[in-house]
Order: structure tokens, then sequence, then C-alpha cells
């Protein structure tokens, strides 16, 4: 057994376990060497974070576009690039103030003693990172763990190559390998990954992934934040205009071809509206991509393995007799994987398309009779990551925020929330543990460590022994005062 991993030594690792071996056991010493990192220094790491997202930014577009075989230039600005270097820029503002002890209320009682939080680093961080943003959702986090103080290790999805290699290029032209670095290789090194003993694991990606992730975590008690997914929901409410929420959906749906974890995944609306909301959808789609097969503003699906997929759960509802709205025609070769956004009106319940997570750009739409259908609709699945509610009627807003529990929650648009830095982002229930994102960011990567400071004045000696009838007395006063 190796000084600084828990994981057995064995003739048989890849190069991507040796490499994580190498770097985890570099860090933990760094670690043990300086376990604080100045504000000044978190600093420069946030500035290096910002420097290398624009120095790659053409660098970045290349590679995942060819990972993707088409992903729009203007998509990856705005989600991996901005979303990254606003990250950045927000937690270089608001660090001297994260930085700070909190102060916490000390009972009077206790007093004149102080109580505070003191954030402290917690050590080395692993970041496990998915494909469909392979830049932003490695980054961001690194951003919140450097803030805090930490050493981190990212190792990104295996799915996109290009990307991988050209982040783990930009931060190593940026970071010395004790303070970041990017380990990439097959699912070995993601498993092995796992059962690495960082101080905090933040895995984003599926569900079924993320429980294994957890599993292997708890082997060393490391504590995990799982960015998951699930099946975020759209309510129309009576009270909404149509035809705007339309086009919120199309656009948030659309994006990178609704390979994002937040893309709504089904829609609810009255039965006598389900058929103009389809129909408004395939409208909106069809002005925002006017050509899906030759924009290159129409990203592509991310593997043969994906699109195939995707075409079986459209397949399979057609066989089962849903009615099915493919807006726009993508070439019957696909040499892009491009797929239209295909609305399915009432499906049966027991196909794919409503059992599992879509990742794609199929879009359900369902009836419900009533508010409370739509409610209880949604209760009866797993938890979402995210919620999306359109109309102008308070009270039912209110009645749905009341009655479900999602990650998150954007009314009259879709996916904004999750650029709301300040907000914390991440899931409950099925579709994650724990959050990031800003403050909350900050904090997830610190060990918000409670101090007591003593005062010399206290008058704890009072409660020592040997105890007497003053001891008694005393006892009685504070029992009436707590
Ligand atoms: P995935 O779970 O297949 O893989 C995610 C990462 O885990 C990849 O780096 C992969 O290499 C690694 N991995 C795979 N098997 C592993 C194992 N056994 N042990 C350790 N690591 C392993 O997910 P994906 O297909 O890359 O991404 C799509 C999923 O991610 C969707 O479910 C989506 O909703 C979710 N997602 C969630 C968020 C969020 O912020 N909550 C963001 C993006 C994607």
């Amino acid at each position: 057994m190796a000084a600084d991993t828990a994981r057995p030594l064995d003739a048989n690792k890849t190069d991507g376990e040796l490499e994580l071996d190498r770097v985890f056991a570099l860090q933990k010493k760094a670690y043990a060497a300086a376990p604080f990192i100045s504000y000044d220094q978190r600093m420069a790491s946030l500035d290096k974070i910002i420097r290398l997202t624009e120095a790659n930014e053409q660098k970045f577009i290349d590679a995942i576009n060819a990972d993707f075989g088409n992903r729009a230039r203007h998509e990856t600005i705005m989600s991996e690039i901005v979303i990254t270097v606003s990250g950045a820029k927000l937690a270089k503002k608001n660090l001297k103030k994260w930085i700070r002890p909190r102060g916490v209320a000390t009972p009077a009682h206790m007093l004149p003693a102080k109580s505070r939080l003191e954030p402290q680093p917690l050590g080395v961080i692993g970041i496990i990172s998915p494909w469909n943003y392979p830049i932003q959702l490695a980054l961001t986090p690194v951003i919140a763990a450097l803030a805090a103080g930490n050493r981190v290790m990212i190792k990104p999805s295996e799915l996109t190559p290009h990307a991988s290699e050209a982040m783990r290029a930009a931060i190593a032209s940026e970071f010395d390998e004790t303070v970041c670095a990017v380990i990439t290789g097959g699912v070995e090194t993601g498993q092995a990954f796992t059962e690495t003993p960082f101080d905090h694991l933040l895995f984003t990606g599926s569900t079924p992934v993320g429980i294994r992730v957890a599993q292997a975590a708890a082997k060393n008690l490391t504590p995990v934040t799982l960015e998951l997914g699930g099946k975020s929901p759209v309510i129309i409410d009576d009270s909404a205009d149509t035809a705007k929420a339309a086009t919120s959906i199309a656009q948030g749906k659309m994006l990178n071809a609704g390979q994002t974890c937040i893309a709504p995944d089904y829609v609810l609306a009255s039965p006598d509206k389900v058929d103009a909301v389809a129909e408004d959808i395939a409208n909106a789609a069809r002005t925002l991509y006017p050509e899906i097969d030759t924009t290159a503003d129409y990203t592509s699906i991310i593997s043969d393995r994906h699109f195939a997929r995707l075409k079986t759960l459209v397949e399979e509802a057609r066989d089962r007799g849903a009615k099915i709205i493919e807006v726009g025609s993508a070439n019957a070769l696909h040499p892009q994987r491009k797929l239209p956004l295909t609305l399915v009106v009432d499906p049966p319940e027991d196909i794919g398309i409503m059992k599992e997570e879509i990742f794609g750009p199929i879009l359900p739409i369902l009836s419900a009779k009533t508010q409370d259908d739509a409610i209880s609709r949604i209760n009866e699945g797993d938890r979402p990551l995210a919620l999306y509610w359109f109309g102008n009627d308070r009270v039912a807003r209110d009645r749905v925020l009341e009655k479900t529990v999602s990650g998150g929650v954007t009314v009259n648009d879709v996916l904004w929330h999750f650029a709301q830095e300040n907000l914390p982002f991440g899931g409950v229930g099925k579709s994650g543990v724990g959050a990031y994102h800003g403050e909350t960011g900050f904090e997830t990567f610190s060990h918000m460590k409670p101090v007591f400071y003593q005062s010399k004045f206290a008058g704890t000696a009072l409660l020592h022994p040997p105890y007497t009838e003053k001891t008694d007395k005393i006892l009685s006063f504070l029992r009436k005062i707590l």
C-alpha cells in the first residue's frame, strides 16, 4: 500500500490510473506541506482560470466541435466560455467576503465568549465531469474548489477526447500540477478516481453512475457532491401566454440538441391546449432553426450510440401509435447526427421516453386535466433536477412551488436559474446531492469550522466539581433562563 493512496499497487494499472496515483500523491504531499492557500494565491488561481479559458477559446470551440461532429460555436461561447469566465470573475469579486469567518450569535449565558464559522480548505478535491458541456462542467466546480483554497484533480469524460486534451493542455500551461491537474483516461480511470481518498469528490453525470460513484467514495468516507440528471417537467398553466412559453421551451430544448441536464424533459398542459402547445413549439423551433441539416447553429448528437438510442425511443413511440411531429427534416444518412426536434403528443405511459431521462431533442407533451393532476404526475416520478412553470396566476404558481420538490426552478422561462451564479445549483433526491455555484460552491469545498472563543471572564468554573449546594442553585437558575 503506497503511503498517499488507499488504492492497491497493481502491475496491471492503465497509464491513466498510474498518472492518477502519481498526481494524487504529489497533491497530498503539497497539501501536507502547505495546507492553507492565501487569499492572494487563490486570486492568482482564479486569474489563471480566466486567462486559460479566454486564451484557449478557439481551441475549445474546435475541440468540442470535433467531439460532437457539430457544436454550435455560439453555444460553446455562451455555455462554456462565458459561464466559466463569469463564474471566476464572480468568485474574485466576492472572495474577500467568502473567506472571512462568519459570526454566529452566542447565547446570553455564554457571553462574553464569541462564536464563529471559519472556512478552511478541505485539501485535495476530485472532480468528475460529463461530456455534454465538457469545459464548463469541469471548470466551474474547479473555480469553487480553488476559491476555497484547495488543490484539484479533474477526470473529464472519455466521450470528448479532443475537449479533454485541450483542457488538460490549457490547465498544464497555467498551473503547477500540485495545484490543479487533469487526468484523462477511460472507464477504469474513472472508477479508480472514485476509489481515491479525496477530501471531497464532485461528480456530474447520470444518476445510475452517480450511485456507483457514491458507493465507491463511501469506502473512504469521501464526502460527495452529486450533480445528476432526471426528468425536468414544464407546466404551462392556463394563464400562460402559450406562444411565448413555446419559444422559451423550444430554445431550451434545442440548445445543445437537448443534451442538457436541465433541458425540459416533458411538458404538461390542459387537454384542450395540448395540440396548440405542440403547434406553437413546432413553429418556434422552425423560426429558431429554419434548417436543421445544414445550419451550424444546431448541435449534433454526441455519438452514433447516443443517436441510435434516441432514434429507438422515437420509433417505439411511433410503433405504439403516439402522435409524432418532427420539426424539419433531417438527412436520412445523418452525416452529422442531427436529430430534429421531435414532439410526441400524449404517448402511452409505459414507453422509454416516459420512463428515462431523454437527453436529446425529443419532447413529450402531455395532457393534465387539472393543476393537481400535473402536480401528482410530477410527484409520482423521482424528484426532478429542474422544474419550469409558465403563467401569470400567482396562486397557481405558488401552489406548484409548494407541492413539488425539485433541484431548482425557473418561472416563465427555462434554464436561467442555472446561469444565476448567486443561486445554488444542485439536485434533490435522485437528481443529486449537495450544490455548488457562487458562495454555496465555496462552502461546499470548505470545512466551515465552528470555533468557540471562550472569554477570560467566563463563569464556567462555577460549574466545576466538587458539586455543592451552590452548584445546584446555579443549575436551577440556568434551567430557568435556558
Ligand atoms: P455518465 O454518468 O455516463 O458519465 C459522467 C462521467 O463519469 C464521465 O466522466 C465518465 O467517464 C465517468 N464515469 C462513467 N462510469 C463511471 C464509473 N463507473 N465510475 C466513475 N466514473 C465513471 O454521464 P454522461 O453521459 O457523461 O452525462 C450525461 C448525464 O449527466 C445525464 O444524465 C445528465 O442529466 C447528467 N448531467 C448532470 C448535470 C448537472 O449539473 N446536474 C450536468 C450535466 C449532465
